[in-house]
């Protein structure tokens, strides 16, 4: 579903990703690890065509993002797609972040119907009956009438969560989701991921949380400085790592 294929991204003189190399199968979940600054925020931000690459390619469910490969007298050369077609393609790609940012001035139901209706066209009237159905899914049947300042972190985060699959996208990235909540508001919001992962969503996900890794990653990819260190099944990584970096990470996190 996902391929990553030597990618470099630089701010200015700095290398952040220094050639990643990634496949997430279709109805998997990859699980990101690594500690603050080794560019597991900025790969995400890549995927969803937030920052333009350096170098390197991302195909998604097939598509090369961002860019469209031409061919001129024998060399392929890149070019970038129009921004109504990147739009397009991001709109396929669900993002929740640490920070929850839904809108203010909109009720829970108001900001899951948002996009569908404004992006998609949907009528309000469909689009009202999906973000119902999408908020009884995360548990808020009850909250959808509340703004968001009358909902705890945890309920915020997953009416978050709600409003990224109102677009109905084949790919869900997470980036810390639970890293601003208060302990014991963590769990909901894992439950609502886990239910996501069950249901066959595939999923790339940057956390800390060592037990979902082990429990609903089918893949753990930790990351150190801008490149993957080590990678492989979580039972394996997470319980034998073979690298020191890892063990050290993991040392601090467990
Ligand atoms: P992580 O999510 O693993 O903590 P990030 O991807 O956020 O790491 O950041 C990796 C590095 O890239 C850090 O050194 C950070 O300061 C730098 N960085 C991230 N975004 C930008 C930006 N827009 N401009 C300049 N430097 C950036
Ligand atoms: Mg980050």
């Amino acid at each position: 579903m996902v391929e990553i294929v030597g990618v470099h991204k630089m701010f200015g003189d700095l290398h952040v990703l220094k050639g990643v190399d990634l496949e997430v199968p279709r109805g998997s979940v990859c699980v990101v690890l690594g500690p603050s600054g080794s560019g597991k925020s900025t790969l995400l931000r890549c995927i969803n065509e937030l920052e333009d690459l350096t170098a390197g390619r991302i195909y998604v469910d097939g598509d090369l993002i961002g860019y469209r490969e031409v061919e001129k007298n024998g060399t392929k050369r890149l070019h970038r797609l129009h921004p109504k077609v990147i739009a397009e393609q991001r709109s396929r790609i669900g993002m929740v972040f640490q920070r929850f940012n839904l809108f203010p001035h909109m009720t829970a139901l108001q900001n899951v119907m948002e996009a569908p209706v404004q992006v998609r066209g949907l009528s309000r009237a469909k689009a009202k009956e999906r973000a119902e159905e999408l908020l009884a899914r995360v548990g808020l049947a009850d909250r959808m009438d509340h703004y968001p300042a009358q909902l705890s972190g945890g309920q915020q985060q997953r009416v978050a969560i709600a409003r990224a699959l109102a677009m109905d996208p084949e790919l869900m990235l997470f980036d810390e989701p639970t890293s601003a909540l208060d302990p014991e508001l963590v769990g909901e919001v894992l439950a609502v991921m886990r239910d996501l992962a069950e249901s066959g969503m595939t999923m790339i996900v940057v956390t800390h949380e060592i037990g979902f890794a082990r429990e609903v990653g089918d893949h753990v990819v930790f990351m150190d400085d801008g490149a993957i260190v080590e990678q492989g099944d979580p039972r394996e990584v997470l319980t034998n790592p073979r690298e020191e970096r890892t063990r050290e990470f993991l040392a601090h996190v467990l």
